[in-house]
């Protein structure tokens, strides 16, 4: 037998016997195993489970999908977070809805918003296409296998790994090879203390065999987040209604309403940005305080914003600034009902908090 085919019995046995049961494990749909693909990237297993079968019951196909407004996918989608997935997949569904779904790797990476990864998981799983698939989990759990040395956080590095995905991909089960490789590095080849002495691939491991399981795969460092530092305005009409902002389409958190806020600029003080920003927003406002800070931490940036609550004294010409395309009072109710973003929430209820009687 082959070191390929050893490695593939293998772990294609141990996945039988140890697979978890995922609810978008008990499906072949496409459409279903997509937006579970979508929903995993960047975020936990436990966290997707609830997300994906709500999101399932609303829109159980494609064509449901696409119908459907991008406020209803970004309501389901509220809390997840990364919302360029859920546009992406309401895009790509809007695309091929009402046609056969795409079969091959190929055909699906021609969708606006899949992306080689995802048109490998969807091809293998739901069609049986030996088609490979490199997430976070199988590079890792490639690099050690092999012993490969390369950069994963570089072009080249992973290019490697791809290929040699590609050259082990089971021919018989490519579905469950593919899960069966994300469901080793998930569990047992984890990125830190890899409990190989639970692993079916120990006397096949490279990095095993050399004492190096800890050390690989190498990865240069990350960038540390850059640090933003914000103010965001709190202001109620006369009327009680909350002054909310749309994020400009293309930005970060693209669409979305929130209290608005900007950027300080080098030695600015927040009284100074507030103002600054009331003039963005169309408002000019008197008693200006802070009223407290949160913090939100994305991928490269960390937000750290101070509230400054202030009285409405009147209404003018919005002059936005390119973060915002629009802004509005509404109701506080109708404002969380808006705010879709775990950031936006955040501000929402530091700027408006729900006291007794008062909404
Ligand atoms: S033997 Fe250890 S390092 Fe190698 S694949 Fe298994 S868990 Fe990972």
């Amino acid at each position: 037998m082959t070191q390929t085919k050893r490695i593939q019995s293998a772990l294609l046995a141990w996945y039988r016997a140890n697979a978890r049961d995922l609810p978008w494990r008990r499906t072949r749909d496409p459409y279903a195993i997509w937006v579970s693909e979508v929903m995993l990237q960047q975020t936990r297993v436990d966290t997707v489970i609830p997300y994906f079968d709500r999101f399932l019951d609303h829109l159980p196909t494609v064509e449901a999908l696409a119908e459907a407004s991008e406020e209803r996918v970004l309501s389901l989608w509220s809390g997840l977070g990364y919302y360029r997935r859920a546009r992406m997949l309401h895009e790509g569904a809007k695309a091929i809805a009402g046609q056969p779904f795409p079969k091959t790797a190929v055909a699906l990476q021609e969708v606006r918003g899949i992306g080689r990864y995802t048109a490998g998981a969807v091809s293998s799983i739901a069609f049986g296409e030996a088609s490979p698939l490199v997430d976070g989990n199988v590079a890792r759990v490639l690099a050690r296998l092999f012993g490969i040395e390369d950069d994963l956080r570089k072009p080249k590095g992973m290019a490697r790994i791809w290929s040699i995905a590609e050259t082990i991909v089971a021919e018989e089960d490519p579905g469950a090879w593919n899960q069966a490789l994300m469901e080793l590095g998930a569990t047992v080849c984890t990125p830190r203390a890899p409990r190989c002495l639970l692993c079916p691939l120990t006397r096949e491991c490279k990095a095993r065999e050399m004492g190096r399981e800890e050390e690989l795969p190498m990865m240069s460092r990350k960038r540390a987040p850059v640090l933003q530092r914000r103010v965001a305005l709190a202001v109620r009409s006369d009327k009680a209604e909350v002054l909310l902002a749309r994020r400009s389409a293309g930005g970060i958190f693209a669409g979305m309403w929130e209290v608005p806020s900007l950027e300080l600029a080098h030695g600015e003080a927040h009284h100074a940005a507030a103002e600054r920003l009331a003039v963005s927003v169309g408002v000019s406002v008197e008693g200006l305080e802070s009223c407290g800070e949160i913090v939100h931490v994305l991928t490269h940036r960390r937000l750290e914003v101070t509230v400054m609550r202030a009285r409405l004294l009147k209404c003018q010409v919005p002059l936005l600034h390119a973060e915002y395309e629009a802004v509005e009072f509404m109701s506080r109710d109708e404002g969380v009902l808006r705010t879709k973003s775990t950031y936006g929430r955040k501000l929402m209820k530091m700027s408006f908090p729900l006291t007794p009687g008062r909404r």
